[in-house]
């Protein structure tokens, strides 16, 4: 059977179906083809923050503004309970030099337009409980969220077939079609799909997709493991980070030459918790190729680091570990848009740390570029031609 499209989407992750939903709303008929089921990538395996206060002042704080405003109406836009909840969030400071990073980003962030601010210690400890005495502060910020991303992910799948849009389960791209330089479809293990529009949304394994038309995307899984305790009642109060988290987010060099083992193994405090009462501890974050296993030590080292600043912690217990595969970009920013010298090819993965929180306003704007070839903010500084030779 011949199938055709407006658009085929590969990846059925929350970035895959973020982006179908708003094309489909923009009266799109699209295919999204996912090899595998429902989040079953890094949208299954993750956290559950939609924070902004750990994004970077500048076009990637404004990408999660964006996206912070979209999540208030969007439970009721797509007519399915995300768990959203809007209880804001801290990053926790354990000493001085972290408190001048943090003063430095938090000045940073308020310039851009982010309510965010420092607390001293006892403040910080009226918010959450359990905290460790040396801790120097926290900052707070009240726009921070969270979010059940599999429910985000089957949202916007419901969503979109809702609309028209097609989800085809088990249907791996094998080869993109190609008739000189336009896209005109992709090959799958349940045969070919004609479109003239191909959207790489595969997330950790876009490279794959890219070089099937002969592109050095760059972008490396980066895996994350994390804990799940047995429910509890509610004992995380909104999200929260430790600074370290931000220093190993965005310095992945001072990791190699560490020589402290939970630095070299990327750790950085997550903490949150679910709407059932589980409490989400995260997170390492390692280049290890496509291996989402967790291990003894990553676990020890995110338990050792999660209970020296939430000693409280002690007294609940974990019940299960998963790994996830972070889309990681060398500049921290996913690459959003149509490939240069492939008519018809865009990209919409790349969003490591930040795929959950950016997943609205990413569906927003490929689908405003695919359909009016600009979309509301400037997104330059995502172009995935940015790491060409010669750009
Ligand atoms: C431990 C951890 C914690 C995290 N915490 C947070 C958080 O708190 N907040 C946040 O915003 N983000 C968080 N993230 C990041 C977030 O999970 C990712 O950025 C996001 O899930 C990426 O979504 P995606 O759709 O691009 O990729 P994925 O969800 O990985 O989806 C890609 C899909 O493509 C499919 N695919 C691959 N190849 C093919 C093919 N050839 N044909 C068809 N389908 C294919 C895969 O099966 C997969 O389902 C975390 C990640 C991890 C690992």
């Amino acid at each position: 059977m011949t199938r055709k499209a407006d658009v085929v989407v590969i990846g059925g992750g929350v970035i895959g179906t973020a982006v179908a939903y708003y094309l489909s709303k923009r009266g799109k008929k699209v295919m999204v083809t996912e090899r595998y089921d429902h989040a079953s990538g890094a949208s299954g395996s993750c956290d559950q923050m939609i924070i902004l206060q750990s994004k970077n002042p500048g076009i990637h704080l404004k990408l999660a503004l964006a996206s912070g405003e979209m999540y208030q109406t969007l439970a009721r836009e797509l007519e399915y309970d995300i768990e959203y909840h809007n209880r804001g969030g801290m990053i926790l400071i354990e000493n001085e030099s972290e408190l001048k990073i943090m003063e430095d980003f938090v000045a940073r962030q308020k310039q851009i337009g982010l309510q965010v601010e420092i607390l001293e210690r006892k403040d910080a400890a009226k918010l959450q409980r359990g905290l460790a005495e040396h801790l120097v502060g926290s900052t707070y910020s009240p726009q921070d969220a969270h979010v059940n991303s599999i429910r985000l992910n089957l949202g916007f799948a419901r969503a979109a077939t809702k609309l028209g849009a097609e989800i085809l389960l088990e249907t791996e791209v094998t080869g993109i079609i190609l008739k000189g330089d336009q896209v005109e479809g992709v090959e799958t293990t349940q045969g070919p799909i004609h479109a003239p529009v191909v959207i790489n949304a595969a997330g950790a394994w876009a490279p794959q997709i890219g070089r099937m038309v002969g592109l050095d995307i760059p972008i490396k899984p980066r895996r994350g493991q994390i804990i799940i305790t047995e429910p509890v009642p509610p004992y995380v109060t909104g999200d929260v980070l430790s600074a370290q988290y931000i220093v190993a987010k965005y310095n992945p060099d001072l990791i190699k030459n560490s020589e402290s083992r939970a630095i070299q193994l990327g750790v950085g405090l997550a903490l949150s918790q679910t709407e059932k009462g589980n409490i989400l501890i995260g997170a390492t974050r390692e280049f290890v190729g496509y291996d989402v296993k967790t291990t003894r030590e990553g676990i020890k080292e995110i338990l050792k680091n999660a209970t020296r600043l939430v000693p409280g912690l002690k007294e609940i217990n974990f019940i299960r570990t998963m790994g996830g595969l972070r889309p990681y970009t060398p500049d921290g920013l996913p690459l959003l848009g149509p490939v240069k010298g492939l008519e018809g090819f865009i990209m919409a993965a790349g969003h490591e740390g930040d795929g959950i929180a950016l997943a609205p306003v990413t569906g927003k704007i490929i689908a405003d570029l695919v359909m009016d070839g600009k979309t509301f903010m400037d997104v330059e500084a995502l172009n995935p031609n940015r790491f060409a030779p010669g750009s």
